[in-house]
């Protein structure tokens, strides 16, 4: 943990929640809370509350909520510790963590360290005579690696990197957590074995993990690290450590989807390159790439699924509020391709001929506006990527292509687009609302945290068998885990992103529960564990083909249901 909980509290407790939230969102009082305009979905009418007693807020049209940290996580879409260190500073509270997120600082000191190690030993392999190989092949795709200045190294085979780091007395468990070596199916071996190796950098430039190419036919063709202490796949842009520079400079950012789009375009002089590395773009990345420069192009495959996913990631960066560009490659070429065969002045001029998403799917039909229902599936398609603006003015602007290219009216373009929007509002509500957290479990977990303070006395009386979904265990657990590190008050936050949402589900509203309340919830919690020997029983019974025995489990059943009714 990098910062103590004594100290997250006292940053908690000196923060007004109200006056935060505030500098975002315009709110009004509303009795002992706050109401406003959810600044994370689109909304008319407010439904973000914030309520100072639990310092917590909710959204109740997206679902959204969390603590100030959260709050500040997502709005400026910062890592936990970087929250809590903008609101020590303002409330003036000097910490004493070295700025090390996820684990322990040690041990995340211990996993740079070794993913450094295997970065130079995959370097070391590259230009020895076991990486000619390698070497062949960069050649044959007409890369000069030393040109990308990206590092690309070789994982030999024959579990080569356990063996080096064991002669260098690292553990197996920490090759494990670092991810470079695979620890769960018996012996230990090589995640990565005879590939070509790209280092993924975090922000401050650190080697983090690897993708992997293989050079034969094995497969996957492309293996990234798994997700580590160190290594948050979420949120990482391949190549943005060093792009950030050169995107700030030249005011545009380019995202690509593969390795070798990034060198080529890197090696060719467009640094401010960055790549997805072949996964469907998520919001936090999107989030990045606006943070990098604010005109964004995206450059996927000229192939279908490439061109298909290329106005996906445009939906993605349009909600967050983005006005980002298409580039269109030849049929079948990638950019890797295409800055290889014509170069580095025909790829600037694909990026000034590059298109808004919406002319973007137009050109995809060369412009030819279709008969008939067709065209009617045509601009609902259009107006779909033109509502999933949350910024009015870019979403106008993209309305009136629709307008001109399909010739429908501004009047029914806009209904349907209502239209449209509403019943995507519909479905994102009801996939987050439905969550598998019960109502006793709910009731439980939120008798162990009213009013935003752990119930320690009565989450040592809980066992986890008092729970009865998988949600409500894990939740229990990491109530568990911050009372064990000495937290009083719950920290959504610092919890995986689906936990710290149903927590504030949960902690939101209550200030308080009496002594009484919780008397008879633990009464009520202990008859179940009695009964629930019996219950199992009973339901033996009842499966049973014996008659007798069961109609009298039959009849003690409803006994037992009519004293839970009482
Ligand atoms: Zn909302």
């Amino acid at each position: 943990m990098l910062y103590s909980a004594g100290e997250v509290e006292l940053v908690k407790n000196s923060t007004d929640i109200v006056s935060v939230v505030q500098q975002y969102v315009q709110l009004k009082r509303a009795g002992n809370s706050w109401k406003g305009l959810c600044p994370f979905h689109k909304e008319k009418t407010p439904s973000f509350i914030v309520f100072p007693a639990t310092g917590t807020w909710k959204c109740f049209g997206c679902g959204a909520g969390g603590d100030v940290f959260e709050f500040l996580k997502k709005i400026k879409n910062q890592e936990f510790p970087e929250a809590v260190e903008e609101l020590a500073e303002a409330a003036g509270i000097t910490l004493k963590g070295d700025g090390t997120s996820g684990l322990s600082a040690g041990l995340s000191k211990g996993l740079f360290e070794i993913v450094d190690e295997a970065h130079r030993f995959f370097r070391k392999c590259f230009a020895g005579p076991e990486g000619s190989k390698v070497r062949a092949y960069l050649k044959g795709r007409d890369i000069d690696p030393a040109e990308s200045g990206i590092g690309i190294g070789y994982a030999p085979g024959g579990n080569a990197l356990l063996k080096h780091l064991r002669s260098l007395n690292y553990s197996v468990s920490v090759m494990g957590d670092a991810g470079l070596v695979i620890t769960d199916r018996g012996d230990p071996y090589d995640r990565f074995r005879e590939r070509l190796t790209f280092p993924i950098l975090d922000r401050r430039g650190r080697v983090v993990s690897f993708g992997a190419r293989a050079l034969g036919d094995a497969v996957p063709k492309y293996l990234n690290g798994p997700e580590t202490a160190i290594y948050r796949k979420g949120s990482f842009l391949y190549g943005y450590s060093t792009a950030l520079k050169a995107a700030r400079e030249s005011g545009i950012a380019i995202l690509v989807e593969g390795y070798f789009d990034h060198a080529r375009l890197v090696s060719a002089g467009f640094s401010e390159t960055v790549a997805t590395s072949g996964t469907a773009l998520t919001k936090k990345q999107a989030k990045n790439l606006m943070g990098m420069a604010e005109k964004q192009y995206i450059c996927y495959d000229g192939d279908s699924a490439g061109r298909k996913a290329a106005v996906k990631a445009a939906e993605i960066l349009l909600a967050q509020g983005a006005y980002p560009m298409i580039v269109r490659l030849p049929d079948g070429m990638d950019p890797d391709d295409f800055v290889k065969n014509r170069g580095r002045e025909a790829f600037e001029e694909l990026l000034r001929s590059a298109y808004d998403p919406v002319s973007f799917c137009v050109s995809l039909i060369d412009g030819k506006l279709p008969e008939g229902p067709e065209r009617i599936r045509l601009a609902e398609r259009l107006l779909e990527v033109a509502v999933s603006s949350s910024n009015p003015l870019v979403e106008e602007d993209l309305q009136k292509k629709v307008e001109e290219f399909t010739g429908y009216s501004r009047d029914a373009l806009e209904k349907k687009g209502n239209e449209i929007r509403s019943s995507k509002e519909r479905t994102g509500y009801i996939r987050k609302s439905a969550g598998n957290l019960g109502s006793g479990d709910t009731i439980v977990l939120r008798v162990a945290t009213a009013g935003g303070v752990y119930n320690t006395e009565f989450v040592d009386f809980l066992r986890t068998d008092d729970l009865t979904t998988e949600l409500g265990v894990r939740l229990l657990n990491a109530f568990r885990g911050q009372i064990d590190r000495g937290f009083s008050s719950v920290v959504p936050a610092e919890f995986p992103d689906d936990l710290s949402a149903r927590c504030a589900d949960i902690v939101w509203a209550l200030e308080g529960v009496s002594p009484q309340e919780i008397q008879k919830l633990k009464r009520d919690i202990t008859r179940k564990r009695r009964e629930l020997p019996r219950l199992r029983e009973l339901q033996e019974d009842l499966a049973s083909s014996d008659p007798e025995r069961k109609a009298i489990a039959l009849e003690e059943f409803a006994d037992m249901k009519a004293e839970d009714e009482r």
